[in-house]
C-alpha cells in the first residue's frame, strides 16, 4: 500500500483526516489559514458516499494542484471529490475500476444489484476482444455505484463512460439511452456499457433477477431445493456444466416446461448470460415464479470456482 508523507505537516500542527492524510476543505486549505495541501499527502472524499477517502493518484493530484493554485491567486475553484478511477495494464490485459466495489457498497449499507457482463469490445469480424464488466448499483434508487472491467481492448473507453455516468449520478436505466458512438471498427451496435445498463435494469425493475455465481454455489452447497437449467446445446453441456444442472437447450425449452416445477426456485444459464436470460424470459412468461439468470453465465461461474 501507500502511505501519505505527512511528517512535515504534523510537525507544523496541521490536522490529519481519518485516513491519515492531511485534512483539507474544498479549496484544498488545511486547518491552518493560508496553508494548502494537495496531491498524495492530502485526503479527498468519495463522490458517491461523501466520505473521506485516500486515493493517491496523479490524475487527482493534478486537479488538486490546480484548485490550490487557483485559490491562492484569488479564484473559487472547488474540489468535487473522486471516484478513485484507476487503470493499469498487465501483459496484454487492461484492468480498470471506478466508484464503489461490491464490498464497499455493502459496507456502506446499500442494497445492491451486481452484474457480470461479458461482451466483445467490437464485432467478431473486426477482431473484437471480450471484456468482463462487473457493475454494482443501488437497488432502491437505481443509481450506478461502481464498475470494474478487465479485458484486452476497449476497457479504457468504457471505464471513462462509466466514470462520467457515475459522476453525474446516472441510474442504470439511463445507460441504455446514452447515444454512444458506433461503427464496427470501434464498438458493437449496443455498446457493452448499454448492455450493462440493460442487465441491471432487468434485475432491478423488470422482474428478471440475476443470481451471482457465488450465491448459486452457496445454494448448491447447502443442497437447497433448486432447479438449475443449462440452456446451451447438448455438446457444450457435455463438455462442462454446473453439477446438478439439467440440460434443456433454449430452442427446445418450451417442450420440456410441463416436466418442471413452476413453484421451485429455478436458475437458468448459458455461456455468458444472454441465452440464459432468453430461457429465463420463457419460463417467466409460462408462469414460473422464481427464475434467476446466472450472472455472467457458465464462463463467470468457472472463473469464480477457479478463484
Ligand atoms: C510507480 C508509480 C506509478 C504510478 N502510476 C500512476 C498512474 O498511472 N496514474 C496515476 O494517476 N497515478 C499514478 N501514480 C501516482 C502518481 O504518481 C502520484 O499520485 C502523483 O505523482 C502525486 O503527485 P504529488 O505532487 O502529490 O507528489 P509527488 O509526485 O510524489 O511529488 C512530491 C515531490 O516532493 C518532493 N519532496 C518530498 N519531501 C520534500 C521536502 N521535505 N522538501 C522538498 N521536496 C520534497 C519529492 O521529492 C517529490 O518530487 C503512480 C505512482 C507510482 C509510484
Amino acid at each position: 500500500g501507500i502511505r501519505p508523507n505527512v511528517e512535515l505537516a504534523q510537525k507544523a500542527g496541521i490536522e490529519l483526516g481519518v485516513t491519515g492524510a492531511i485534512k483539507v476543505d474544498n479549496g484544498m486549505q488545511t486547518n491552518i489559514k493560508d496553508i494548502y495541501a494537495c496531491g498524495d499527502c492530502a485526503e479527498s472524499y468519495s463522490l458517491v458516499t461523501g466520505r473521506a477517502v485516500y486515493r493517491p493518484l496523479g490524475s487527482t493530484a493534478n486537479k488538486m494542484g490546480r484548485i490550490a493554485g487557483d485559490r491562492v491567486t484569488g479564484g473559487d475553484l472547488e474540489f468535487r471529490g473522486v471516484l478513485g478511477t484507476g487503470i493499469f495494464k498487465i501483459f496484454d490485459k487492461t484492468v480498470a475500476q471506478t466508484g464503489l466495489t461490491e464490498r464497499e457498497a455493502l459496507q456502506e449499507g446499500y442494497e445492491i444489484s451486481v452484474c457480470h457482463n461479458i461482451k466483445p469490445d467490437k464485432p467478431e469480424y473486426f477482431h473484437g476482444e471480450e471484456m468482463l464488466i462487473k457493475a454494482v448499483a443501488d437497488r432502491k434508487s437505481g443509481r450506478l455505484l461502481g464498475v470494474q472491467i478487465i479485458g484486452k481492448s476497449g476497457v479504457d473507453k468504457r471505464i471513462d463512460v462509466f466514470a462520467t455516468a457515475i459522476t453525474f449520478e446516472a441510474r442504470v436505466q439511463d445507460l441504455f439511452h446514452l447515444d454512444l458512438a458506433y461503427a464496427p471498427p470501434f464498438s458493437t451496435t449496443k455498446d457493452p456499457v448499454i448492455y450493462t445498463g440493460m442487465i441491471l435494469t432487468n434485475d432491478i425493475e423488470r422482474g428478471r433477477p440475476l443470481m451471482s455465481a457465488r450465491e448459486l454455489e452457496e445454494k448448491l452447497r447447502n443442497n437447497d431445493d433448486i432447479t438449475v437449467i443449462d440452456a446451451r446445446v447438448a455438446k457444450q453441456y457435455e463438455k462442462s456444466h454446473i453439477e446438478g444442472a439439467v440440460n434443456l437447450p433454449h430452442e427446445s425449452l418450451r417442450e420440456s416446461i410441463d416436466d418442471l416445477d413452476r413453484e421451485k426456485l429455478t436458475v437458468t444459464y448459458c455461456n455468458k448470460g444472454v441465452t440464459g436470460n432468453a430461457a429465463q424470459n420463457i419460463l417467466i412468461n409460462k408462469g414460473f415464479r422464481k427464475v434467476y439468470n446466472l450472472s455472467g453465465g457458465h464462463k463467470n461461474y468457472l472463473k469464480m470456482r477457479k478463484s
